[in-house]
């Protein structure tokens, strides 16, 4: 049987492969009962809708993988045939290298069919390999070699980085690559990849003459791999200081493409796993130096601001991306793009200046440098962030009508980048980021987003949306109203000066909360009749607790307000019931998600509590003073931020404020919480239902009062 040997080899490759760190290299997985969920990497996934399952292997089965979302499935070849776009043989083939299992010699693979005359990807890839062959032994040629190791060793880079790396020497002759290939053709012949492959690799060029030149001549050469470590091009840097350009890198191939490649990542994927975070810088060397210096988990693009290609690829390992830049110039220009890639990728992009105009390797190589340099990530900005306070920077000194411009630049700039196009929860995330930085309420923005068509934007793009934003007089109006409606306390004055940049953080927490209490109704949707302590309302059912609005992820407000209705109604639900109660496919997923999150957390606890009932509500008590914690926390900066100098505001009942000071409920609604309607409203709704009063109207008034100092007391308490 011909297909035999490629058989038995299937399923001793199979046996060998641990599937979990095959995909854990290139997806990040956590551990969620018995299996291990990741982002699928198959289709756009949001949440976690991927599983690894390893427990069912044993009686000769191996693990496999799945995606509830889009179907895919399938075994550890699988995996790398759909992932890694390679054919069977060349999959098979490399998870036998990865095991260190012999293949079964097999006539078939090596003539396979080229009659066309075009190099297969197979082909290319095997040229690449063979010039990366050539480079190295260039390098370590006595005299071929010595003006690049000089090079290296001027950069302090010692035997052990040079293996890392793989880096090589192109030498000073004009057709060394070319004649060395011919000279192989001639003695290997049929084994050897045809002379085709490397020209659609691009390490060989046809000169202008009509015969074939070496792509890199007398240059250091740095080997570009894709993530699993095979050469897919070269990157060439002069060694003749007369030579230009400085840098010099294949061209496109079959295999490589400019805007998917990272220079880097090969080595630096389990690092950014591990980190969730990955740093990209512009430049090999730069790589190189923080790679030494124990930042490994960076990478560099490759002659392009980072794409969207690059973003879906990181995402999948990474929560955020760190983008370096030696001076604020070269930030300034690339931050708009990153934005760009924010607002259709689902990651977090910050934007990293380094001191003193300093790239990686010069400010790695000084003392303390690798604190310096770790202080400079630490202070990162989100892009977000990053654009409004560039723009910010721009009008400092107007005043008042310069903070209405900051907000209207910045939001038209924003349109122009993509704000409108994002998905429905994504885009709300960056309206409730953006109301915290403006400190304007989320619908307002929201509507003046919307009012807005994007416009295309080419370079010098602050100066032209200025220009259209001066021209487009409707749009201004109603940013004036905005601004008016809210300003009172002069706001203005509090926002000159420290912005709240490290609200991610905090927004991070909070969804965390929510996501365990809402994980928990999932599961049981009649928890939400639970009575738990409201801060200054003795205690009230979860239903009437907390606002479907209060909730900082609209996907979160959507599937609240299901349990809520439910609960009001004296309807009782079941999961089932409650998915169907929800009209976005998107929440109905995300819903999804939270039972299995919430199932997970009863589980665990399962083991502690007495019976299961008991424990849920416990869990549900625990989850909810999280909630109330954070939210009081929460309280207690904002009016750090967003009052000074606005002396006492009062409440917009014109009370001072200072009502409930004697119980600690020092409170400052966000621009999120319900207004005085609805609390009039759910005042009234408690009070039919013959409700403790006291309660209700300490609800009541929670929602309304402020005061305008509350933050040391609720300091000390802390
Ligand atoms: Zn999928």
């Amino acid at each position: 049987m011909s297909t035999g040997p490629l058989t038995s080899d299937r399923d001793r490759v199979l046996a060998a492969t641990d599937i979990l760190s095959l995909i854990g290299e290139v997806v990040a997985l956590r551990p969620k009962g018995r299996e291990h969920v990741g982002l699928c990497p198959f289709h756009d996934d949001r949440s976690p809708s991927m599983a690894v399952v390893t427990h069912k292997s044993g009686n000769g089965g191996t693990g496999f993988y799945k995606c509830f979302a889009c179907g895919a499935a399938g075994n550890a070849i699988d995996f790398v045939i759909n992932y890694h776009r390679m054919e069977f043989p060349e999959a098979l083939r490399f998870l036998a290298a990865r095991a260190n299992i012999e293949l079964t010699p097999w006539q078939g693979a090596s003539a396979r069919q080229r009659s066309d005359g075009e190099p297969t990807r197979d082909d290319v890839l095997r040229a690449n390999a063979l010039a990366d062959r050539f480079f190295r032994r260039v390098f370590a040629d006595q005299d071929a070699g010595a003006k690049a190791r000089a090079e290296t060793e001027r950069r302090g880079f010692g035997p052990e980085t040079v293996e890392e790396f793989g880096i090589g020497a192109a030498p000073a002759r004009i057709d060394a690559l070319v004649e060395g290939v011919r000279k192989a053709l001639r003695n290997a012949g049929t084994d050897y990849p045809p002379f085709e492959a490397f020209v659609a690799a691009g390490v060989i060029r046809p000169s202008r003459s009509g015969g074939y030149i070496d792509l890199l001549r007398d240059r250091l050469v740095f080997p570009i791999c894709d993530d699993l470590g095979r050469p897919i091009a070269f990157g060439g840097r002069k060694l003749d200081p007369e030579q230009e350009p400085k840098y010099l890198n294949s061209p496109e191939s079959p295999v490589f493409h400019k805007s998917k490649a990272l220079y880097g990542i090969h080595r630096a994927k389990r690092p950014i796993v591990e980190a969730k975070c990955a740093i990209i810088t512009e430049g090999y060397t730069d790589v190189i130096a923080c790679h030494r210096a124990g930042f490994r988990n960076t990478v560099a693009t490759l002659g392009t601001a980072l794409t969207r290609e690059h973003a879906r690829m990181l995402r999948r390992m990474a929560d955020t991306v760190v983008l370096l830049f030696d001076g604020d110039e070269a930030g300034q220009k690339a931050a708009d793009r990153a934005l760009e890639v924010f607002f259709s990728e689902s990651i977090d992009i910050k934007i990293c200046v380094l001191p003193d105009g300093l790239d990686p390797d010069d400010l790695l190589r000084q003392d303390g440098g690798a604190e310096r340099f770790q202080r400079a990530l630490d202070r990162s900005s989100d892009a977000l962030a990053f654009v409004a306070s560039r723009i910010r920077k721009q009008l400092e000194g107007r005043g008042l009508s310069g903070r209405q411009q900051w907000v209207e630049q910045t939001v038209a700039k924003f349109v122009d980048l993509g704000l409108n196009a994002m998905s429905g929860v994504r885009r709300q995330l960056v309206l409730h980021t953006l109301a915290d930085l403006f400190d304007l309420p989320v619908v307002e923005i929201d509507r003046f987003a919307k009012s807005m068509r994007a416009r295309p934007l080419a370079g010098g793009a602050v100066q032209q949306a200025e220009t259209a934003a001066a021209a487009t007089g409707v749009q201004a109006h109603s940013v004036v109203e905005v601004t008016h409606a809210t300003q009172s306390g002069g706001l203005s004055t509090g926002l000159s000066t420290g912005l709240p940049f490290g609200s991610t953080a905090r927004a991070r927490a909070r969804k965390v909360a929510e996501r365990r209490l809402l994980g928990l109704l999932c599961n049981d949707p009649a928890l939400a009749s639970l009575a738990v302590p409201v801060e200054g309302a003795g205690t009230l059912p979860i239903s009437e607790a907390i606002a479907p609005n209060e909730f900082a992820d609209p996907g979160h407000a959507a599937i609240f307000a299901a349990i809520r209705d439910a609960a009001e109604a004296a309807r009782v639900l079941n999961f089932e019931g409650l998915i169907g109660e929800i009209a976005d496919p998107a929440f109905k997923r995300l819903a999804s998600d939270l039972y299995l999150f919430g199932t997970d957390i009863l589980r665990s606890a399962s083991g502690v509590g007495a019976s299961g009932q008991r424990s849920a509500t416990e869990e549900v008590l625990v989850s909810w003073s999280d909630l109330e914690n954070l939210e009081r926390r929460e309280r207690f900066r904002s009016p750090q931020l967003d009052r000074r100098g606005s002396g006492g505001v009062g409440g917009m009942d014109g009370t001072d404020g200072a009502t409930d000071a004697g119980d600690g409920a020092h409170i400052e609604r966000t621009s999120r919480g319900i207004d005085a309607t609805t609390a009039a409203a759910r005042l009234a709704r408690l009070r039919e239902r013959g409700h403790d009063a006291t309660a209700a109207s300490a609800l009541f008034h929670r929602r309304q009062v402020s005061s305008p100092d509350g933050g040391s007391s609720m300091d000390r308490k802390e």
